[in-house]
């Protein structure tokens, strides 16, 4: 039997016996079991995720389930789960269980929401195409020989393979935006400082959000409301209160007039949006270019800050307290370095290098100082662009999901995969990728739609009406 892609009508149906959440448990865990080959998950949470189904079932016949019950998620492996293992799909990490929960798992598990598996992704979410997990890449559902996108690529292929209703990834330059495109699902990036970190393993504090990927707004939204708020964990939450409700309304939307003459943009995509556009105006919005002078900074100043952090927050992986420990160590300093040397992958070690560098006497002003200044200016103009109109609107993606091992060792090609997604983390406010569009290869692409800070409710009623 193929079950519903909604909370809603899932809970309604067990509520009227038609199937019982262990049997829903089981026919995602035959997915899991059917799908294997793309490489989606690290690790099936299965006996225990039947077990908490019996114990939900049981919570549902009494009247007593939370919010979430019957909601089945996949977690990135770079989210913590006490008693769990995580890896942020690193060998440095590798064997290393979590000795406390993230607020995301704990808030979620508080709403009766069911963990089924640990979801593959790229090494310390750094990449656009999960060909970076030390565990090998995950393959895109909807064509193998494809990437999903990354980093959050198994979260993203999980909820298109149906293997769970929901996933949770983290988005630092794009990471659930980018694979939602390339995988035909909806993808949310909340406003920085929505969603605690607390238990999020760190790649760049200053962009990290955690956000859910869905087959429905209803669904992000579920999630939200759930886990967002304030946590004494993270000091860097928001004390402002996410209102989810927001009315249906004519809106005022900017299109960035330089994502439509990118070059490397596809001509199918572009024609898609701008037919789109021109639905939206018959349908009485106002849709109108504007221009953003600095998308060809966007990469550049995201790169040198998120390496700059990055090159920090991985300073923690050193062979001494957790994780991996070289064999070949004789005294502290081999420990340390033969311990990153060996448990880091390339593109890790790319990164750590390149951010000590940028953060070093005699750099430091030239690039980390700089690129401070340029997000500055990308901060003022999108939140100029954002108090004029309602949303941004750009392609998620310049093109969709692109052969395995075709950017081969062309890191520059890769990191301009994340060309319109970075501009939301840089500034801080919210986006969102709405699965609009199939190609004439077959492949799906989305929509990307930014609102201001904290305005995650206008966002997701406008994506709903989008997508209907
Ligand atoms: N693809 C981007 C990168 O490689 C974004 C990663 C992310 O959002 N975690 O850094």
């Amino acid at each position: 039997m193929e079950f519903p892609k909604k909370l809603t009508v899932i809970q309604s149906n067990i509520k009227n016996g038609e199937y019982t959440l262990p049997e829903l448990v089981d026919s995602y865990l035959n997915e899991i079991e059917k799908t294997s080959d793309l490489n989606i998950y690290l690790e099936v949470w299965k006996d225990e995720a039947l077990e908490k189904a019996e114990q939900i079932q049981k919570k549902i016949n009494a009247n007593t389930a939370g919010p979430l019950a019957g909601m089945v998620v996949g977690l990135k492996d770079n989210i913590c789960f006490v008693g769990h293992k995580v890896s942020a799909a690193s060998k440095i990490l590798e064997g290393f269980e979590s000795v406390y929960s993230s607020t995301v798992v704990e808030r979620l598990l508080e709403a009766d929401a069911l963990f089924i598996g640990r979801l593959n992704c790229d090494e310390f979410a750094m990449g656009s195409s999960n060909e970076k997990s030390a565990y090998g890449p995950v393959k895109n559902p909807h064509d193998p020989t494809c990437v999903p996108g990354g980093s959050s690529g198994g979260s993203a292929a999980a909820v298109a393979a149906n293997t769970c209703l929901v996933s949770l990834g983290s988005d630092t330059g794009g990471s659930i935006r980018q694979p939602a495109s390339f995988c035909g699902v909806f993808g949310l990036k909340p406003t920085y400082g929505t969603i605690s970190r607390h238990g999020l393993i760190a790649y760049a504090s200053s962009m990290d959000q955690i956000g859910p990927f869905a087959n429905s707004v209803e669904d992000m939204s579920a999630v939200l409301s759930v886990v967002a708020g304030q946590d004494e964990f993270d000091s860097t939450l928001s004390s402002n209160k996410l209102d989810l409700a927001a009315a249906s309304k004519k809106h005022k939307i900017a299109y960035l007039q330089e994502c439509f003459d990118a070059e490397g943009l596809d001509l199918e995509v572009k024609t898609a949006h701008l037919n789109k556009i021109e639905e939206l105006k018959a349908a009485g919005h106002t849709v109108e270019p504007v221009s953003f002078p600095y998308l060809d900074q966007l990469v550049p100043c995201y790169n040198v800050l998120s390496n700059a952090e990055a090159s920090s927050n991985l300073s923690r992986f050193d062979g001494m307290r957790y994780g991996y420990r070289s064999e070949n160590a004789v005294d502290l300093d081999t420990t340390y370095t033969k311990s990153r040397s060996e448990g880091f992958g390339t593109e890790v070690k790319r990164r750590i290098m390149l951010g000590t560098f940028v953060l070093s006497a005699g750099y430091y002003d030239a690039y980390y100082s700089k690129a401070q200044k340029v997000r500055r200016l990308i901060q003022d103009k999108t939140f100029e662009i954002l108090s004029e109109y309602d949303f941004i609107l750009t392609p998620t993606t310049p093109h969709t999901a692109f052969k395995i091992g075709s950017h081969g060792n062309d890191p520059i090609a890769m990191y301009l995969e994340d060309i319109f997604t970075v501009q939301a983390n840089l500034a801080g406010v919210p986006g969102v990728s709405i699965p609009l569009f199939t190609h004439s290869n077959g492949m799906p692409f989305g929509l990307q739609l930014i609102a201001h800070k904290f305005e995650e409710g206008k966002l997701l009623q406008f994506a709903e009406e989008l997508a209907d």
